[in-house]
């Protein structure tokens, strides 16, 4: 199995050659084609099998892929929250070198920093926001953040932001989200808490185990 064979454009795949990515892993190698398929998803995977690139990779391919807005700030098309920092940093590094070679504007918000600088980053707009609840919700009440407009919605470690009381954060978030949209629940464990909030966040779902 290659990536090429997978679906993902050009690009991606020169990218991909040099970050010398031989294969999909399997949850790439699964969920990959159904994300390209606009599908939403709900995976079970642990850190260290690739399941970042599993959701970053056809992001950007449908991204890039879309005429580029005519106004001049970037409108949030895609947005993952992530219950970490560090996991935030984790992800908003794979995206950046995954979308090296376009012109897609990632950025990163996270608390326990100071918000000035990420309001200054982030005021002429991205594409891609890779969040933690709390601080996306504080970005959005100084009117920094616009979730109108969003398409992709991630995320990553569902089950640690439970485990983290992120709930209501959740919740209050979902609410500025457009209802048409395509979700992606990552998570390493299943339990009653996560297939509940599966049923309000996820649309006919695929269930990726690997
Ligand atoms: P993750 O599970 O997303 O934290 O990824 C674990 C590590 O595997 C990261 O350092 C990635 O850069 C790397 N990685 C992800 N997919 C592949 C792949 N298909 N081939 C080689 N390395 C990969």
């Amino acid at each position: 199995m290659s990536f090429a064979a997978l679906g993902l454009n050009s690009t991606l795949l020169q990218t991909l050659n040099q970050l010398r990515y031989e294969q999909p892993t399997p949850i790439q190698a699964q969920a990959i084609p159904v994300i390209l398929q606009g599908i939403d998803i709900m995976a079970g995977a642990q850190t260290g099998t690739g399941k970042t690139a599993a959701f970053a990779l056809p992001i950007i391919d449908k991204l890039i892929a879309k005429p580029a807005n005519p106004s001049d700030k970037k409108q949030l098309a895609a947005l993952v929250l992530t219950p970490t920092r560090e996991l935030a940093q984790q992800v908003y590094n794979n995206f950046c070198q995954y979308a090296d070679n376009t012109q897609l504007k990632i950025e990163i918000a996270y608390g326990g920093a100071s918000l000035t600088p990420q309001i200054n980053r982030l005021k002429d707009g991205a594409d891609i926001l890779v969040a933690t609840p709390g601080r996306l919700i504080d970005l959005m009440f100084k009117g920094v953040v616009d979730l109108a407009k969003l398409e992709f919605l991630v995320f990553d470690e569902a089950d640690r932001m439970l485990d983290m009381g992120f709930i209501n954060d959740i919740q209050r978030i979902l609410k500025y989200v457009p209802e048409q949209r395509q979700t992606m629940l990552f998570s390493a464990t299943f339990d009653q808490s996560i297939f509940s909030l599966s049923k309000s966040l996820l649309t006919e779902a695929k269930l990726i185990e690997v």
